[in-house]
């Protein structure tokens, strides 16, 4: 059986392949590991291997498993990449380090009222819908300069970039201009000003299409701890 350590090693090899074939250094993308669905003693082996970003989808696992984690908490960097609804955002702006799926305004007030004095603002990105879908998280690309300009102004949120999750395809053509069409996104919102360094798309089955449309933060779950 494949260890997560062996694992670690293959997809850091994917991405590094990737970014040569672009010219683009490995160090420019981070890998967060998404341990959602894993135990707590998951998230410490990948940990151990060397792994310290993680993200996770649902409010009350990622709860549960950063409480049996507490002692590397200091090192650990947890972001929450899954839908957030405004019952939740307390414990996540206490307990969270990262939160990627920004669609509202309203949920970033609240986590900027929330996010205690003691902690250093929570680091946020705007989810951007680049497919079109009415049921998908995201806002519409033309919402998202709106939305950005507020989120930057909350003093407790530090607006680092642009999240996407586009639909799955097995079309490679398709796949590439879903990706491409969220870097266009990112791209603008830099060119009107705002001050972004993270672009926060690309997973197992497509991590190299999106470091070729320059990816900073790939999220990668199924090719580090396997099946879910
Ligand atoms: C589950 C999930 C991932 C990881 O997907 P894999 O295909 O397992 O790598 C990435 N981003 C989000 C938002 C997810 O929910």
């Amino acid at each position: 059986m494949a260890t997560i350590a062996s694992n670690l090693q293959l997809v850091t090899a994917r991405i590094n392949q990737a970014c040569s074939r672009v010219g683009r250094r490995p160090d420019s993308v981070t890998l967060l590991a998404v341990s959602k669905t894993f135990p707590a003693e998951t998230v410490r082996e990948a940990f151990h291997a060397g792994q310290r970003k993680f993200g996770e989808n649902y409010v009350q696992e990622a709860l549960d498993k950063i409480a049996a984690l507490a002692d590397l908490r200091d090192q650990i960097e947890w972001h929450m990449i899954g839908p957030l609804q405004s019952n939740k955002t307390r414990v996540v702006a206490e307990a969270f380090d990262w939160v990627h799926t920004i669609d509202r305004l309203k949920i970033a007030q609240r986590l900027n009222e929330q996010r205690p004095a003691h902690l250093p603002p929570l680091q946020v990105c705007i989810q951007v819908n680049t497919s079109g879908e009415a049921s998908k998280s995201g806002v519409a690309p033309d919402e998202a300069l709106a939305l950005a300009q507020a989120v930057s102004a909350l003093p407790r949120l530090r607006l680092r970039g642009v999240m996407a999750l586009p639909a799955p395809t097995t079309d490679p053509a398709l796949q590439k201009a879903q990706l491409h069409a969220v870097r266009v996104v990112f791209d603008d919102l830099k060119i009107k000003g705002l001050p972004l360094d993270t672009l926060s798309m690309g997973m197992s089955a497509d991590l190299e299409a999106a470091v070729e449309e320059g990816s900073s933060m790939l999220r990668v779950g199924t090719a580090l701890f396997g099946n879910r």
